[in-house]
């Protein structure tokens, strides 16, 4: 947008349906990267449901406009007028035809919005907004209609060419050129479209669907990506067979494809029956993928074919329901890595996500709630909170209504708007008219934002033998919205024991004791709950499986935590008491402290991490992740004010002690973990590889660190080892980190996925003088600041997970990051606008870092020409300014 140009807001509120319906689509390519021509024949006919227009207005921007006729008459000047982002036919009949020519730049596109080229190919990207790149259309989601494509390109050079539904027909052409037409019998709106043309591979299997349907699914890669498919096929066979049995939903046509490209904004798009996927989340080979990347495809191909009746079959009614689509998708994701993998781990690393990841965001500048009211520009609400969020929401329906019941009302959604473009409140009657229960109160979750706080204490009579948990609500005033609502929070608890074991709990009004762990309701500002026959004083074990998405205020004691890590049977209660235990040593203890060399620690902590060392019983990815240490970022979001180089200094002292006192412990787990057994990747491998790799990053606080980095870096056949025993020698300064970095490049230097890890590692050195290496890496053969995956491992990982290096006190690395944000800016605004948001929590640090941070804010909103992408995110962040 220009400079000084209103920034234009969209609000929820004033939702109109679009005055025209479009019967079918007619759109035929001729491909060619300089100069596509793509002709649109549409067939119009007037909305009775929607407020008359005369006119019809369509989406387009950035396109020739070579002809347009309706009806097979051209229509003259006066008969419709155009700006850079409509064309409006005027005084149109009640029906008609209209036939439109334009001409669009694939090879100028660096947006990656519409269509572009990447590498040798083209392909499209077209939710949100893209569509309107690619030629003048209603390109909103509650227009959908039934798409014919016929793609028309050179034989030689675009053997391939693909679109959504079933191949109809093809073609030869004289001089080399060949077509293919292409027909999808399901309507959609135009962010599901898409096309692909180019040279590329494929991988080929079959599915029979549950009714016996035989679909032929196919993985579309570049040549030299062909071995690296196999895991993503095997994935999508599981997605299919999963969401058969688990939602009882099969799919829908003959040809599933999959193409994988290098160059993508996002993870991977729905489209129907053709997505595209950035290449990261489909290519894997056991020597290039870590145990993290084929977890990541597992859930990502399964998240996208997922999104065929959640989000296709029905999809959203206008951008604001995009949680719609995509809470409830990463919800049924989640599910199926669950049951795929080890639920308790899945559980606890997508808690910890939504909290060191969603929750920031919720309380700064951008916060929204998962169903927003406005927005500038949509792509910046493709957020943590309308995803993550929003699945936490979702997984609140299946805890209040089980899983019969969370199925019913899924049924009864698909009975209702199959076909259809719908809002979250269709899918929350669906749940309620299904149960025949009253949701109304849950219903606040979508239109409330900020996390909510939980504060906890109890009671205990010995007399009685009677426990009460008092509990209260409160969420905090975020930006734009002041006044909350109480909301109704399912919070599961249980009682133990001081030995550890769990009572059953029986509520002072009931006649028997259902369970040992309870869903309570808190509905109300603060309610109370009083359990029976509870003859000693109990541990309380609070929001059990991370019931709600909220902050929980309870001051467990540390032997409270002790207990709970030790003997609760809940394994994000397990977890989260380490976590807690750690916390406490870290900022409680330690920050601010001179830490001397004695290398002294409360027992409590020390104790647990034997307690976790000589553990054999538990699957060790759980004991993985409870030794992992509370992040940086999580613990500066518990303080007032962020102290960035006291929480890193007494973080990593911590570590240190720990590492120290438990030396020979975790030297023979690390040596017991660490064997010659050839490489796997079943669950059981990767748990003990997880394991095996905390020890070592333990290992590398002390001076045998090193060496057994180097030799595990040597020895591994596998990447997950390597990269984190690379990982290991550069982040502890290591004599041999630098030799390991040059032997690491020289072996991987045309392998894309695998550069992108050896700039992530650079990148997220804790250290003053990463900004310096990060820039001079700017420069490097394998970085291009037109690929979205390098912006994100170099620039991204530095900004947003290195605070050492970011906030470095002369403001050094704020000013690179705003100089990258506004090159970026000019190229590709989705991607500059998500930069630019590491800035957002910018009044959370000092008076010095604040104001620097401030002053690159301002120099970017004053840059000519920025995109509203951008515009939206620094002029929210810069509105938010701190309470003095
Ligand atoms: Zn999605």
């Amino acid at each position: 947008m220009k400079k000084g140009a209103v920034s234009k807001t969209v609000y929820r509120e004033k939702y109109t349906p679009f005055a025209w319906n479009l019967d079918d689509v007619e759109l035929r390519f001729d491909i060619d990267p300089d100069s596509t021509r793509v002709v649109s024949v549409l067939r119009m006919k007037r909305n009775p449901a929607a407020q008359p227009d005369s006119d019809i207005r369509l989406d387009g921007q950035q396109m020739e406009l070579l002809s347009i006729a309706m009806n097979d008459r051209d229509l003259t000047a006066e008969e419709y007028s155009k700006d850079e982002d409509r064309l409006i036919i005027h005084n149109a009949p009640d029906a008609c035809t209209l036939t439109i020519e334009v001409l669009i730049k694939p090879q100028e596109n660096t947006a990656l919005e519409g269509l572009y080229l990447s590498g040798d190919f083209l392909l499209t990207q077209c939710e949100a907004e893209g569509f309107r790149k690619i030629t003048y259309f209603p390109d909103r989601p509650d227009v959908m209609t039934r798409f014919e494509v016929t793609i028309t390109a050179d034989q030689r050079r675009y053997p391939v060419l693909l679109s959504n539904g079933n191949i109809v027909n093809s073609g030869q052409l004289e001089g080399g050129r060949h077509w293919v037409r292409w027909m999808d019998p399901f309507v959609k709106p135009s962010y599901l479209f898409a096309l692909v043309a180019g040279d590329l591979a494929h991988l080929e299997d079959h599915f029979i669907t549950s009714s016996g349907r035989d679909v032929t699914l196919r993985v579309y890669v570049e040549h030299e990506n062909i071995d690296r498919c196999d895991f993503a096929m095997k994935s999508l066979i599981n997605s299919m067979n999963w969401d058969e049995e688990r939602f009882d939903l099969e799919y829908d046509l003959d040809i599933y494809n999959i193409v994988a490209t290098n160059d993508f904004n996002m993870g991977a798009m729905e489209n129907k029956s053709l997505n595209i996927f950035n290449s990261k989340y489909v290519l894997a080979r056991p020597d290039t993928a870590t145990d993290s990347d084929y977890q990541g495809i597992e859930g990502v191909i399964g998240h996208e074919y997922f999104h065929n009746w959640t989000g296709n079959r029905v999809t959203c009614r206008d951008w604001f329901q995009l949680t719609l689509k995509e809470g409830l998708t990463v919800f049924r994701d989640q599910e199926f890595s669950s049951d795929m993998q080890s639920r308790a781990v899945k559980r606890i690393r997508d808690a910890r996500d939504l909290r060191s990841r969603q929750f920031p965001e919720d309380a700064g500048p951008m916060s929204h709630p998962i169903r927003p009211d406005r927005y500038i520009e949509v792509n910046n609400f493709y957020t943590m909170t309308v995803y993550q969020k929003g699945a936490a929401i979702i997984r609140m329906y299946h805890k209040l209504l089980g899983e019969d019941g969370f199925q019913k009302g899924m049924k009864l959604y698909f009975e209702r708007h199959d076909g259809q473009a719908v809002t979250c409140d269709d899918f929350l009657s669906a749940m309620s008219d299904a149960n025949g229960v009253d949701l109304s109160l849950f219903g606040r979750w979508y239109g409330q934002s900020g996390t909510p706080e939980v504060t906890a204490s109890c009671d205990y009579d010995a007399e009685k033998a009677s426990f009460t948990l008092h509990l209260s609500q409160h969420t905090p005033p975020t930006n734009n919205q002041q006044d909350k609502l109480a909301l109704l929070i399912p919070f599961e608890v249980g009682l133990l024991s001081p030995a550890g074991e769990e009572y059953p709990l029986q509520l002072l009004e009931e006649e028997s004791a259902p369970a040992t762990s309870r869903l309570l309701l808190l509905e109300q500002e603060e309610q109370s709950f009083t359990f029976i026959n509870i003859p000693v004083r109990p541990v309380p074990s609070l929001l059990r499986d991370f019931s709600a998405p909220v902050k929980l205020h309870y001051s467990y004691s540390v032997s409270d935590l002790t207990v709970l890590m030790a003997h609760d049977s809940d394994a994000f209660v397990r977890w989260e008491a380490a976590q807690l235990l750690a916390q406490g040593e870290i900022l409680g203890n330690q920050l601010g402290q001179p830490q001397t060399e004695e290398l002294q620690l409360d027992q409590g902590l020390v104790e647990a991490f034997r307690t976790l060392l000589q553990d054999r019983h538990t699957d060790p990815a759980l004991l993985a992740e409870a030794m992992i240490l509370p992040g940086e970022e999580y613990l500066g979001e518990q303080m007032a004010e962020v102290d960035v180089d006291g929480i890193h200094a007494a973080r990593r002292y911590v570590k240190r002690c720990l590492a120290d006192t438990l030396r020979p412990l975790f030297m023979s787990r690390y040596k017991e973990l660490n064997d010659a057994a050839p490489y796997d990747n079943s669950s059981a491998s990767m748990a003990r590889r997880s394991l095996k790799n905390v020890c070592l990053s333990y290992l590398l606080e002390t001076e045998d660190g090193a060496d057994l980095a180097q030799a595990q870096l040597s020895s591994s056949d596998n990447m997950t080892d390597s990269l984190a025993a690379l990982l290991g020698l550069v982040w502890s300064g290591a004599a041999a980190a630098g030799p390991a970095l040059e032997e690491f490049e020289q072996r991987w230097r045309n392998d894309a996925l695998v550069m992108d890890k050896w700039f992530v590692i650079q990148a997220t050195k804790p250290d003053p003088d990463t900004v310096r290496i990060v820039r001079s890496l700017l420069d490097h053969h394998a970085f291009s600041i037109n690929n979205p995956n390098k912006v994100r491992s170099l620039i991204g990982a530095f900004a947003m997970a290195n605070p050492t290096g970011f906030h470095v006190v002369d403001g050094s690395g704020y000013s690179f990051h705003a100089d990258q944000v506004i090159a970026l800016d000019a190229l590709n605004p989705q991607v500059a606008a998500r930069m630019a948001a590491a800035f957002n929590p910018w009044n959370r640090y000092d008076k010095s870092r604040r104001s620097l941070m401030k002053a690159e804010l301002e120099r970017i909103s004053t840059v000519d020409g920025l995109s509203p992408d951008v515009f939206e995110i620094v002029s929210t962040a810069l509105g938010m300014e701190k309470p003095e």
